[in-house]
């Protein structure tokens, strides 16, 4: 299973993740608190997507999901801004972590090796253009709704210092992180 592992975070890499690697679940540190940060839309989503709160639920279950896996793997997206109010750069560098993202989940699945996964990406669930959250109409994609890191109550900043990522990536640049959990 290790050399399994391992082929992930090549592959993630080779799949433009800027650094990745093998986590396990029991080391990763969660903590309620992060739900406050949520409930205080300091990223303009709650209450406005399907995979962030309040829909997504109590962060106490949440948890309780996550804790019932046993590795994951950690990968993170470095992008260039012209400077550290380029909105425009911010955006465009979560939209390339989405597609990085996507690209990778979609080949852990394909892989089939692992009874369940969780998918775990930065922010809100982007599949859609629009979510149908914001329509009043249900998830229109529910197999390829993606909920977020910060949703779930981990903490980004202490788990990617654990795993040996750099958190900051230098000037004028944004970093994205993206978190699959396998149950084996
Ligand atoms: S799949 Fe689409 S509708 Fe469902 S949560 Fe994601 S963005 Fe919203």
């Amino acid at each position: 299973m290790e050399t399994v592992l391992n082929d992930f975070v090549k592959d993630a890499l080779a799949l433009n993740a800027t650094h990745a690697a093998v986590v396990e679940v029991v080391k990763i540190p969660f903590s309620e608190d992060f739900r406050k940060l949520c409930e205080e839309n300091s990223c303009g989503s709650y209450d406005k997507n399907w995979m962030c709160p309040p829909t997504v639920g109590p962060i106490s279950n949440l948890i309780k999901r996550a804790l019932g896996f046993n590795r994951g793997l950690i990968f993170q997206t470095v992008h260039q801004l012209e400077d550290s109010f380029d909105w425009e750069g911010m955006q465009e560098g979560q939209a390339n972590h989405e597609k990085i993202f996507r690209e990778i989940l979609k080949h852990v699945e394909d892989n089939n090796i692992f009874k369940e996964l969780l998918p775990l990406s930065a922010g809100p669930c982007m599949y859609c253009l629009k979510c149908a959250h914001l329509t009043g109409k249900k998830c229109y994609f529910p197999d390829k709704a993606v909920s977020s890191v910060e949703a779930y109550g981990i903490n980004v900043t202490a788990l990617v210092k654990d795993c040996g990522i750099p958190y900051y990536n230098g000037q004028n640049t944004v970093s994205y992180v993206g978190l699959i959990l396998f149950k084996m």
